[in-house]
C-alpha cells in the first residue's frame, strides 16, 4: 500500500481531500485553498474533454495549424467539443 500526493491541477495546492465518487466511479477530489478557482477535480477523467487544460492544447494545435480531425484524433476527443471550443474563444481583436 503506498501513499498518493494528490496535487490540486488548477492551483498546485496540497490541501486536497477525497469527496466522493463520481456516477461513473471515478475518485473525486476537493481543494481547501480558498483562492483556487474550481474546488472539485478527478485525477483521472473518463471524458477527456473534461480533464484541465484541454481547451488550452486546441486552441494551441489550432493555432500551429493542427485541423478539427487532427485536433480530435490526437487529444481523443469528439470533433464537437474541438469545434465548440474554437467558436467560443474570443480572439480580443474584435472587441
Ligand atoms: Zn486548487
Amino acid at each position: 500500500m503506498g501513499l498518493l500526493s494528490v496535487k490540486c491541477p488548477y492551483c498546485g495546492s496540497t490541501k486536497v481531500v477525497k469527496f466522493g465518487k463520481h456516477p461513473n466511479g471515478a475518485q473525486q477530489y476537493t481543494c481547501h485553498n480558498k483562492e483556487c478557482s474550481r474546488s472539485i477535480f478527478q485525477l483521472d477523467y473518463k471524458y477527456h474533454a473534461c480533464a484541465p487544460g484541454i481547451k488550452f492544447r486546441i486552441l494551441k494545435m489550432a493555432i500551429n495549424g493542427a485541423g478539427v480531425r487532427d485536433i480530435s484524433r490526437v487529444l481523443h476527443i469528439s470533433t464537437d467539443v474541438v469545434i465548440d471550443t474554437l467558436k467560443k474563444k474570443k480572439t480580443g481583436i474584435n472587441k
